[in-house]
């Protein structure tokens, strides 16, 4: 169904749904677009890193699904946007930069399996964007969290150039570069394979593959495919 009647959003107000395996180019893509628009963007991923952080801190088990939705509970998880990039509260602590960091997000790929997790999480992030005017990014947006949103887009890429395209963000060469392609090969098969809302395009979602377009390139699609959307609901 991708009726926007059903949206309690007033019009104008869209809810746009970036899903993609990593390193496509989706964070870079989905925060432009929002600026674009004057919409919130919204990083699912940094709330299941936020928790993957809490069970690192409080020595849980990634595979103790009861122990994590206890913890999911019981946390404060805020995502804040902000001129300068978006910030990520964990129970009231900036925790933006530690979040990126190796173990980290290894144990989000980890936490984010369980369904329980993700029925929280979901939650969540519903409550988050409901309102619409929101770009919001993930593996599962336009699949479980907001299957009525707008605009889905789907945001793929060669492998290989996900594998250098991060590489450059990074900043690494050599043998730590192949053991972070070989994490970020482990990480997307986790994602694909997993029961509960495994990484896949919905039947709705526009698929845009970047393998050789320029980031331009890909934000100019976009905003077109934004730009009609937003005519046909001002339209209707
Ligand atoms: O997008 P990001 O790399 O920050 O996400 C961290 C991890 O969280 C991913 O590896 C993925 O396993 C998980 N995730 C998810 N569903 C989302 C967003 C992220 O399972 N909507």
């Amino acid at each position: 169904m991708n009726d926007h009647t059903d949206h309690n959003h007033p019009n104008g107000k869209l809810i746009i749904a970036i899903d993609g395996p990593a390193g496509a180019g989706k964070s870079t893509i989905a925060s432009r677009l929002a600026r674009k628009l004057g919409y919130v963007n919204l990083e699912s991923g940094a709330m299941y890193r936020a928790l993957a952080l809490k069970a690192i801190d409080q020595d849980a088990s990634f595979d103790d699904e009861a122990t994590l939705v206890r913890l999911a509970q019981a946390s404060r998880i805020q995502l804040e946007p902000t001129l300068g990039g978006n910030r990520t509260l964990l129970d009231g602590r900036d925790v933006s930069s530690r979040i990126r960091e190796r173990d980290v997000t290894e144990a989000a790929s980890r936490v984010s399996v369980h369904p329980g997790v993700r029925a929280w999480m979901v939650a969540r992030q519903q409550e988050m964007g409901g309102g619409g005017g929101v770009v919001m990014e993930g593996r599962d947006i336009g699949t479980k969290v907001f299957p009525d949103a707008d605009l889905k887009i789907f945001l793929d890429a060669d492998p290989v150039v996900r594998e250098q395209r991060r590489m450059e963000q990074q900043k690494i060469k050599g043998a730590v570069a192949a053991s972070v392609a070989a994490d970020l090969r482990e990480r997307d098969q986790r994602d694909r394979t997993r029961a509960a809302s495994p990484l896949v395009a919905a039947e709705d979602a526009v698929v845009i593959d970047s393998t050789g377009m320029a980031e331009d390139e890909v934000l100019a699609r976009v905003e077109e495919l934004a730009a009609e959307r937003l005519r046909r609901q001002i339209g209707s």
